[in-house]
């Protein structure tokens, strides 16, 4: 069955099956407790039982089951999943609910039956860019002159995209800004400053190095002040965490098979990840590629070796900085950070160490900020219902600077703090680290 431009249906006979169909040992840990409810962001906006962790896993143990079909409604609920993993944290009996969503996806994915456009958006968006960097770059430098060159405001100023699709005007409107500095990931290694005391491999990412150029810098400055020689492998790729997301686990394996190869070939010692979602998703190769014999050990080693960049500073240790900056800072916990990779503390030990930073905790901090992978574009609704939520405790903490430390929470909090007119600037902790060390070189 097909159905109109965008939209989508589901063969309402889908019963899991195949080797990435939901594990049965893992669906069926979970013992109804509950105790995930107050965890999840989307029941906390809903109160629904179905839009709870509890309530999706139960939906897949009755497809699983074959009491009921896969129909659009049943999917509906697994599709507002943010797939923020609070729910894995806060369950007693160690369900895996990341490893379980993920496969949920995937089998909705190969039985989605997407109109034309969407099919071809999603062929795009997936298999043809964001695997392939130099694409990446030509849309990168296309949506820069688009902002340069005053169309953006002329587009913006018409209200045109608004009246044309609402959907359209919040994707234009969520367009990050491209600067002019790129972070070029060709190959490169990046001396210490000073005697060395290791060396990585950095991973520069898909869309970081062409949005965020100036704060990958930043990371780099970062490691070879703190003695640290960092090299760029040439042909790594995207991760892989939007495609799963998306529960395309077959690009997503092509994707970690280059980067296996392409890493472990350096020789590092450690593999650095700026990014949280990156990091969980690199973490996570060796699950990932269990039944490929050819991969299995590769994956695993360098999920072994991956760490997320304050986990590795932390360790290391860093230098502490001196330079003072007098900011009042909140900290908004990725999910894929706090849930996915179980780290909370090693941003705010950064974050306490620079001088003149008075921390203060948000409320919700805990809470998905309404980012994750494509939900942003594809739960545009919900994506802002959530963050109206973030943005009204970023408000009362009176912060000068909200800090994070994943791409997709930076534009959905610059977002935010955009929208509601709040005067307060969205940064890394590694931006507010690097500011610190070069007031005091
Ligand atoms: S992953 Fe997040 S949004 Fe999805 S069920 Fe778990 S807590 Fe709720
Ligand atoms: S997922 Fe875990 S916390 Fe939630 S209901 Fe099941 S067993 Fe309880």
């Amino acid at each position: 069955m097909s159905t109109s431009a965008g939209e989508s249906s589901i063969d309402p006979r889908l019963l899991f099956s195949g080797p990435d169909a939901p594990d049965e040992a893992d669906l069926y840990k979970c013992v109804h407790c509950g105790f995930c409810l107050q965890a999840c962001p989307t029941y906390l906006e809903t109160g629904l039982e179905t839009e709870s962790p509890r309530g999706r896993i139960a939906l897949m143990k009755a497809v699983n089951e074959g009491r009921v079909g896969a129909t659009q409604s049943v999917v509906k609920h697994w599709d507002l999943c943010i797939q923020c993993r609070a729910c894995e944290v806060a369950c007693p009996s160690g369900v895996p609910y990341g490893r379980l969503i993920g496969a949920t996806m995937s089998q909705v994915e190969s039985k989605r039956e997407l109109g034309m456009f969407g099919a071809v958006a999603s062929d795009i968006a997936l298999r043809r860019l964001a695997p392939n960097q130099g694409r990446l770059e030509l849309l990168a430098g296309a949506a820069r002159v688009y902002q340069r060159s005053g169309l953006q405001s002329v587009v913006r100023g018409s209200g045109l995209l608004k009246r044309l699709s609402p959907s359209l005007d919040h994707m234009e409107r969520s367009l990050p800004d491209v600067p002019a500095t790129k972070f070029k990931a060709r190959g490169q290694v990046v001396k210490p400053r000073d005697e060395r005391r290791a060396r990585v491999a950095l991973l520069s990412g898909c869309v970081m190095p062409l949005v965020n150029g100036p704060e990958m810098n930043a990371v780099v400055r970062i490691l070879t002040r703190n003695g640290v020689e960092v090299v760029v492998p040439k042909d790594q790729a995207c991760c892989g965490a939007i495609n799963s997301h998306a529960g395309d686990l077959a690009t997503t394996r092509d994707l970690a098979r280059r980067n296996v190869d392409a890493f472990l070939s350096t020789g590092a010692d450690a593999i650095v990840v700026a990014s949280a979602g990156c990091g969980a998703r690199m973490k996570e190769y060796d699950h990932l590629l269990v039944d490929d014999p050819e991969y299995r050990d590769k994956a695993a080693q360098l999920s072994a070796m991956v760490k997320d960049i304050h986990e590795y500073l932390v360790e290391l240790p860093f230098e502490p900085p001196e330079g003072e900056l007098n900011y009042r800072v909140t900290y908004q916990d990725p999910c894929h950070l706090a849930n996915a990779q179980r780290i909370t503390a090693p941003p705010r030990q950064i974050l306490r160490s620079i001088p003149g930073v008075e921390l203060v905790e948000l409320s919700n901090a805990a809470v998905c900020c309404g980012a994750g992978g494509t939900y942003t574009i594809t739960e545009r609704e919900f994506s802002l219902r959530v963050l109206d939520s973030k943005m009204k405790a970023v408000k009362s903490t009176d912060a000068d600077v909200v800090a994070t430390a994943n791409p997709g929470c930076l534009l959905q909090l610059k977002l935010g703090a955009q929208r509601d007119g709040l005067p307060v600037q969205v940064k890394y902790v590694t931006d507010l680290l690097d500011e610190s060390y070069r007031k005091r070189p």
